[in-house]
């Protein structure tokens, strides 16, 4: 309830703000997981989502958006990103994209998907599943460490540890060498950012930024899509970025960075 309100209040502070430019760039995490999380969301209501954004907007490849990131209507470029790599992409979201020809992002923590252990309680994808991914051409795969630590919390050789063993992992099993990045727990470090610039050409947040951004490849904030978005909030989301209540989940995860 309060949410629902929260969330109304912030369709009319978006409204009044100046309004969000450049692509929307989409955190997906868990589909059709029944965890009951904010991160897990339906499959029918991720079909909806899909089917609305083929129809008024433009899906594009991360790196398409990347290139136009200052192109005059540009902010009608939409990416999917799913963020860790749950089994659940490939069994309710993947069979979606690959119908409506829409391409994806995927950024990987690659020890659960080497180990199969469960990460926020549900399966990771098995290698085989993201090369089947990859071989679709829809999919984009990006890096998001070994372990999923707060880089805010590691010491260089730790984080550079990270990256590479990642990197090595997605390399030896699929044959792609990542090129973007996205930070453990959508938090931005100073430590880790000069290592994430020399590795990848593009780093990505976990929220919607407060005020409008000057584009930087390796800061890039993106919009997380959560379950209570459900349908109607989804599209305002898209339109204005909920930003009252992201900021409202900024505080609440003391997170203070960009
Ligand atoms: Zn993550």
């Amino acid at each position: 309830m309060l949410r629902m309100a929260i969330k109304a209040l912030s369709v009319l502070v978006d409204r009044i703000r100046p309004p969000m430019s450049g692509p929307r760039i989409l955190i997906y995490h868990q589909v059709g997981a029944g965890s009951g999380l904010q991160m897990d969301v339906l499959p029918d209501v991720f079909r909806r989502h899909m089917e609305w954004l083929a129809y008024h907007r433009k899906v594009v490849p991360l790196a398409h958006a990347l290139d136009a990131w200052n192109d005059p209507g540009s902010e009608r470029l939409v990416v999917v990103s799913f963020d860790d790599g749950y089994r659940g992409v490939f069994d309710h979201a993947f069979p979606v994209l690959v119908e409506l020809g829409l391409p994806f992002t995927l950024y990987l923590t690659t020890e659960p998907i080497e180990t199969g252990r469960p990460m926020s309680g549900a399966p990771p994808l098995t290698w085989k599943q993201i090369a089947l991914m990859a071989e679709s051409g829809l999919a984009t795969i990006g890096a998001h460490t070994h372990t999923h630590p707060d880089l805010r919390d590691l010491e260089p050789e730790h984080i550079e540890e990270e990256l590479a063993t990642s990197n090595r992992l997605i390399w030896e099993r699929v044959g792609v060498e990542p090129v973007h990045f996205a930070y453990p727990w959508g938090y931005w470090s100073p430590q880790a950012d000069p290592l994430v610039r020399n590795s990848y050409v593009s780093a990505v947040l976990g929220g919607t930024a407060s005020d409008p951004q000057t584009f930087d490849p390796h800061r890039i904030n993106r919009c997380p899509v959560l379950a209570s978005d459900g349908f109607v909030f989804f599209r305002e989301r898209l339109r204005g970025g909920l930003r009252l209540e992201e900021a409202i989940r900024r505080v609440v995860r003391g997170y203070r960075g960009p």
